[in-house]
């Protein structure tokens, strides 16, 4: 019996038919002259959801940040970033090769924050040796990691003092807001601009929004022609978009649940432990003892149809809404018989 149970990532998840249905009986149009009534929509509803002027629907998280850091800076600016961040270690070096913009990496703190003094000390003078630093960018989720509100505070306040522009790799930012208990404008507020991947947790497809003033997106929609990513009857994709912010964002809950679950019964198997990381979100890190053959594990799972990633050092879980209970208890009962 081959079942299919992926804790590979969110990014997994599958529309549902409600969903395929809005994707099926959206009105479309050319995008690429404005005229796709589904994208004009998704971008109105989504700008004024977070609190933006404007937004603009781009193909992926990569290309939204991407997007995002070059109409920013100009060649030879900088952004300063987590040496963690996706938008520097996970984009394949994307503002650097295609923008000219240099990341200036900062080791990011355990709770994924960035130490302001650290940050300070890495602003480069006007001083024509250096390149200009222009952008700070945090990510909320890290490594489901949720930013307190207090620290977006903080940073802003950063910023400010120091003209910098803070930007936003939201990917997860509904997993971050739903862990706070708050409404999404209370973490937006204080960006420039902002990036939410739709195709994650929130269950579409394809598609992330980019968020900011409307001539930062006018700038960014010049950009976003440029590499290619100007779509045509995209209203196909963005009815899944608007489906997924209407419908999927409540329920991040039973995922951040799903994950506290699984980390304790991962944590009554002998050689597993996820004591070392607090389950704050939809992810799962797992410490694997020395002894323990993961590969063989790895491999054993997916003979069953349970897919996990795993390193030499462990296992990272993710809990997304095609996920059940009864799904963990499955995995449960696999590693348990692999591991004793
Ligand atoms: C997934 C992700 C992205 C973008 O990913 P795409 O696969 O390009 O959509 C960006 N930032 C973070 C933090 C992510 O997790």
């Amino acid at each position: 019996m081959i079942v299919n149970i992926d804790f590979r990532s969110d990014t997994v998840t599958r529309p549902c038919k409600a969903m395929k249905k809005a994707m099926f009986d959206a009105e479309l149009g050319d995008d690429v002259y404005g005229d796709d009534p589904t994208v004009n929509a998704l971008e109105v509803y989504a700008a004024k959801r977070h609190g933006f002027e404007a937004a603009l629907f781009s193909s992926s998280g990569t290309q939204a940040n991407l997007l995002a850091l070059m109409a920013h800076c100009e060649r030879g600016d900088e952004y300063l970033c987590g040496q963690n961040a996706h938008n520097y270690k996970y984009e394949a070096g994307g503002a650097a090769v295609l923008g000219s913009i240099q990341p200036q990496p900062i080791e990011n703190e355990a709770d994924g924050s960035l130490c302001f003094n650290k940050l300070s000390s890495a602003i480069k003078a006007d001083d024509f040796h250096f390149a200009r630093t222009k952008v700070l960018s945090l990510e909320n989720t890290i490594g489901g990691k949720v930013l307190s509100l207090d620290y977006l505070k903080q940073a802003q306040e950063f910023c400010q003092q120091n003209q910098l522009i803070l930007h936003l790799d939201g990917a997860r930012v509904y997993n971050a807001a739903t862990a706070l208990k708050v409404d999404i404008k209370e973490i937006s507020q204080h960006f420039d601009s902002m990036t939410v991947c739709l195709s994650k947790g929130l269950g579409a497809p394809i598609g992330s929004v980019l968020l900011g003033n409307k001539t930062f997106i006018a700038k960014a929609r010049r950009i976003r022609k440029m590499l290619g990513g100007g779509m045509r009857q995209a209203g196909i994709l963005a009815a899944a978009g608007q489906f997924a912010l209407m419908n999927n964002v409540e329920r991040l809950i039973e995922d951040h649940d799903n994950a506290g679950y699984l980390a304790r019964e991962i944590n009554g198997i002998s050689g597993l432990s996820t004591e070392a990381y607090k389950v704050e979100t939809n992810i799962v890190y797992v410490d694997v003892a020395a002894h323990v053959d993961m590969n063989f594990v790895t491999q054993s799972l997916a003979d069953q149809g349970i897919l996990i990633t795993s390193a030499y050092i462990g296992m990272r879980l993710v809990t997304h809404k095609d996920i059940t209970r009864e799904d963990i208890d499955t995995l449960i009962t696999h590693l348990k018989k692999y591991l004793t």
